[in-house]
């Protein structure tokens, strides 16, 4: 019967951590910074926790079982030390509501494992634990919880170990082994659609954001600027004569240019500006909250720079120039594609009366 009853309790377990599978997935991919995405980790296993102590065995009068130790060992390595500490306290505020005799054990074995956990987290972190190791020390540990008995009458520890013990250890194990599978298996799958998106979204020469991701994104920054009532200023920028850098110098110099390039105009776009390579040689900056003015200025600043900036090919130095275009889009409801266009036009004219210079859109 008791056998039963543990091993329903342990798939219950079971069941609260695939439901908390999408939390923890939302966590990992909405949350940006480590440490809130740690703690909002630690919050989802927290409630696994107390979950788990919803739907307990009680072996004798007042000693209850549950897996909530599973939880307690992971925390550190999943939440941090600020998530083992909140769910310490959380489980034992719920163990003392539940009351009993069995309080003192059930303390116990809260506080040991929220403490072995953290050993073990700060353990592998200095690199002292191979994964394996790591599961497998946690996965035991959670049965030192069974220490809590040394609180309880002596003929009621026999009878519980007796009783409960060996199952109480598996269901311990191969809870926590398959619980930080789990846990792992979301990371790292988490961790590859992240690392596949920034590939479909930026340019592999460069680092610097695509074509296509550049078009997507570009209406939805104009749209925001537009809504603060603040203006927008688009630059196309397009090295000159670059084709002869590929023919005196050959491609990969050609590469290194275009990297050295796309570095100046990333530093120079700022938090809030995106810079982005449409191909070729050809870039865009779209610079927010940036007047007509201000954006020429920039713009001079920036093909100043370029022009400056020597790049060392092979046994030889050379510089190259930019001529750029701009547009500066106002709240009069201009689509992005017309802005696009008017900066196009303008990087034309650039063009045409010379190059390395900065032409504006509205001097058409
Ligand atoms: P203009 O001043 O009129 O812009 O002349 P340009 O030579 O810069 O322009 P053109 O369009 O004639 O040549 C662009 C060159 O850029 C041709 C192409 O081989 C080169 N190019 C495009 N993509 C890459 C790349 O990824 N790496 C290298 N090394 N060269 C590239
Ligand atoms: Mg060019
Ligand atoms: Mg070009």
């Amino acid at each position: 019967m008791t056998l039963k009853l543990l091993i329903a309790a342990f798939l219950q377990s079971l069941g609260i951590v695939f439901l908390a599978t999408l939390p923890y997935r939302l966590a990992l991919t909405r949350v940006k910074s480590q440490a809130n995405r740690r703690m909002v980790s630690g919050i989802v296993l927290t409630a696994c926790a107390l979950g788990s102590m919803t739907v307990p065995v009680t072996l004798v009068d007042g000693l209850i079982f549950d897996m909530r130790h599973v939880f307690l060992i992971l925390a550190a390595t999943y939440g941090g030390v600020p998530a083992a500490i909140l769910m310490a306290a959380a489980t034992l505020a719920y163990r003392l509501f539940v009351g009993g005799p069995g309080v003192p054990a059930g303390v116990v074995g809260i506080v040991l494992c929220t403490l072995l956990g953290i050993a073990i987290a700060q353990w592998s972190r200095i690199g002292g634990l191979t994964r394996t190791q790591r599961l497998v020390l946690m996965g035991l540990c959670a049965s030192l919880s069974l220490a809590g008995l040394a609180v309880t009458p002596q003929e009621t520890a026999v009878i519980v170990l007796s009783h409960a013990g060996p199952i109480f250890v598996i269901a311990n194990f191969v809870g926590v082994v398959l619980t930080a599978t789990m846990l792992d298996h979301e990371q790292a799958r988490v961790m590859r659609e992240q690392a596949l998106a920034e590939d479909a979204s930026h340019d592999a020469l460069t680092g610097l954001v695509n074509r296509r991701s550049f078009d997507r994104r570009a209406p939805e920054v104009i749209a925001k600027a537009r809504a603060q009532g603040r203006p927008c200023s688009l630059l196309l920028v397009d090295i000159d004569y670059f084709k002869r850098v590929n023919d005196t110098h050959g491609h990969p110099a050609g590469d290194a240019v275009l990297r050295a390039v796309a570095d100046i105009l990333n530093a120079r776009s700022g938090t809030s500006g995106m810079a982005a390579r449409l191909g070729g040689e050809e870039f865009a900056i779209l610079l927010p909250g940036v007047d007509e003015i201000s954006a020429r200025r920039k713009a001079e600043r920036l093909r100043t720079e370029v022009a400056e900036t020597s790049h060392d090919v092979g046994d030889a130095k050379i510089s190259v120039t930019v001529s750029i275009g701009i547009d500066t889009i106002i709240d009069d409801g201009r689509p992005f594609q017309e802005a696009f266009s008017r900066a196009d036009a303008a990087l034309y004219r650039a063009k045409q009366t010379g190059r390395n210079r900065v032409t504006a859109g509205r001097a058409a």
